[in-house]
This record gives C-alpha cells, sequence and structure tokens, in this order.
C-alpha cells in the first residue's frame, strides 16, 4: 500500500509493546478491505500516556488499541465509555470519533467470538475461569453478557477473585470441583506462557473432562501444559490466538464500520 498525504494512522499504545502482533493483524486488514490507513506501535512509558492519548485527537487519528499497563490508566483520559468499558473500568480501543475520545473494551467480545471456532454456546452454560485479572475480568462480563448460566473464578488470592465475582450477577469464587463440573474451562492466568511459567499449569490434571471445551488465553506457546493436560482427558482445546484475532477483528469494526477480514487477519499472524 503506498502512504500519501491521506493516510489515516491507527496505533497501539503499551509499553514495551515493539514484540507485539498487532500491526500484522490490522496491516493485513486495512490492505485486503483497501483501507487508506497504516497501523503502527507506539512505545507509550507512563508518564507519557496523558500527552500520547492527546495526540490521538490533535493528529487526527482514527483510534489506538491500548494495552499492558495503561489499560486501566487510560479510562480516565476518554471522552466517554462504552457499557462494557466502564463495567470493566479497563479500556482496549479508543476511537477518534472527531476529536471526541470514545473508549471500548473488546477483549471479552473477541474472546465469546473466538468460541465459535469449538462451536460452544455460552448461552445456559457453567463456565469456571481461573484467574482474576483484567483478562479474566473481561471474559466474565462477556459470558455473563452472552447468559451464562454460572461462572465460578478460582484464583490464587481469594479476595482478588471475590471482587471480579462483582462483575456479573451469574459470577461467584470457586475451587477445583467447580473446574470439573464445568462446561467451559478458562486459564487467564500467565502460568503455562513463554519464558518463566513454560511447562507450567495452573490445575492438577485430574480436573478436566472429555465432554469439556478448554480455552487458554496464552498462545505462546500455541499448545500449553493446561491445553495438553485437558487434550489428553478428552476434552476440546482452544488457545488464545482467536480471542487476539477477534478483539482486533472488533477494533476495525469500530474504527471503520465495516466486518474485518478475519480469515485474511489469522493467515497474516498463522
Ligand atoms: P493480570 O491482570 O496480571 O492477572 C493475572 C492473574 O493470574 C491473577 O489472577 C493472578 O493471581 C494469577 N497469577 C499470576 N501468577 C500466578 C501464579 N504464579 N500462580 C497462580 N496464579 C497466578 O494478567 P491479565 O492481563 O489478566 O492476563 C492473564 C493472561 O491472559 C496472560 O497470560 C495474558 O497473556 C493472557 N491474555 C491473553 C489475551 C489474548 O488476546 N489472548 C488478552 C489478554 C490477556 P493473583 O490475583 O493471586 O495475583
Amino acid at each position: 500500500m503506498t502512504v500519501t498525504g491521506t493516510t489515516a494512522v491507527a496505533g497501539l499504545l503499551g509499553y514495551p509493546a515493539t514484540y507485539s502482533v498487532s500491526p500484522a493483524l490490522h496491516n493485513a486488514a486495512y490492505r485486503a478491505m483497501g483501507v487508506d490507513a497504516v497501523y503502527v506501535v507506539f512505545p507509550t512509558k507512563a508518564e507519557d500516556l496523558t500527552t500520547a492519548v492527546s495526540s490521538v485527537r490533535a493528529l487526527h487519528m482514527l483510534g489506538v488499541s491500548v494495552t499492558i499497563p495503561h489499560k486501566e490508566a487510560v479510562v480516565a483520559l476518554c471522552d466517554e465509555l462504552s457499557e462494557q468499558a466502564r463495567a470493566l473500568q479497563a479500556v482496549n480501543t479508543i476511537v477518534n470519533d472527531s476529536g471526541v475520545l470514545r473508549g471500548h473494551n473488546t477483549d471479552g467480545e473477541g474472546f465469546v467470538r473466538s468460541l465459535v471456532d469449538v462451536s460452544f454456546d455460552v448461552a445456559g452454560s457453567q463456565v469456571a475461569v481461573i484467574g482474576a485479572g483484567g483478562a479474566a475480568r473481561a471474559v466474565v462480563d462477556a459470558l455473563a453478557r452472552h447468559g451464562a448460566k454460572e461462572i465460578a473464578i478460582v484464583n490464587r488470592s481469594a479476595n482478588r477473585a471475590a471482587d471480579t465475582a462483582t462483575i456479573a450477577d451469574v459470577a461467584r469464587t470457586g475451587d477445583a470441583t467447580d473446574i470439573a463440573e464445568a462446561d467451559l474451562v478458562v486459564n487467564a492466568t500467565p502460568l503455562g506462557m513463554v519464558g518463566e511459567h513454560e511447562g507450567v499449569s495452573p490445575v492438577d490434571a485430574s480436573v478436566f473432562r472429555s465432554n469439556q471445551v478448554v480455552v487458554d488465553l496464552i498462545y505462546k506457546p500455541a499448545k500449553t501444559a493446561f491445553l495438553e493436560d485437558a487434550e489428553r482427558a478428552g476434552a476440546t482445546t482452544l488457545n488464545g490466538l482467536g480471542m487476539l484475532l477477534h478483539q482486533a477483528a472488533l477494533q476495525i469494526e469500530l474504527w471503520t464500520g465495516r466486518n474485518a477480514p478475519v480469515d485474511i487477519m489469522r493467515a497474516a499472524i498463522s
């Protein structure tokens, strides 16, 4: 694509963010859609966040994605918040609507959309979420909005589990028994991720059942110890690549008003 005087800019605010696959996802989509825009990474330190967000308005950018460690801090810098962003008090997408900065959160909805790949129907389901941080909160909120019957939150710190359980009426704190009884089990901890936690699972392999759908929000490695254990028990498994893909697709939909080419985006990062 040729960059001209009319090319719009979108980007990512995070730190460090240079490892991100978001440029590959977004730029492949813009090319396929014929959208005259480029997506770049803006490594942004906490002390520069206010200036960076003001620049979205000043430079007439389409908007920005927001990632670690700024998803919570950016809430106060938006002019308006979507229902999800307000409920989570976390923003992963800013839309620049003629100078009005609207904060959204597409993480949870992206997660629910990724479940289509394993034909999982959220409505009426019993869920166990392991972890109670930002990703777990987004997942719990979205599952509740899509009609999950019950969501048990299993976390190392009991007080954080209790706090995350306040996000939805159908959520409560839980334990290993809830994992064994769930239709859908989600790992929302970093245990298993490439690096210091690789090869570690947050739960004992005995909790898995063959009739479960088991999702790890981690996508590096593609198959964690958690997913390997679940697969051995006969469960259907999915990693976090789908969530990453669909939260980006939703951002593109917010910025352009058009459906994103999900298959092309998937190919761009495979
Ligand atoms: P976070 O806010 O830091 O929360 C981490 C959670 O994991 C907390 O509940 C924490 O428990 C728990 N935890 C951390 N270390 C642990 C350990 N050693 N033993 C037991 N529990 C531990 O992180 P996050 O932003 O929610 O991210 C969680 C995971 O989701 C990460 O792996 C991240 O890469 C992934 N993620 C994926 C996507 C995607 O698009 N696929 C998007 C967002 C996040 P305590 O409360 O006890 O500290």
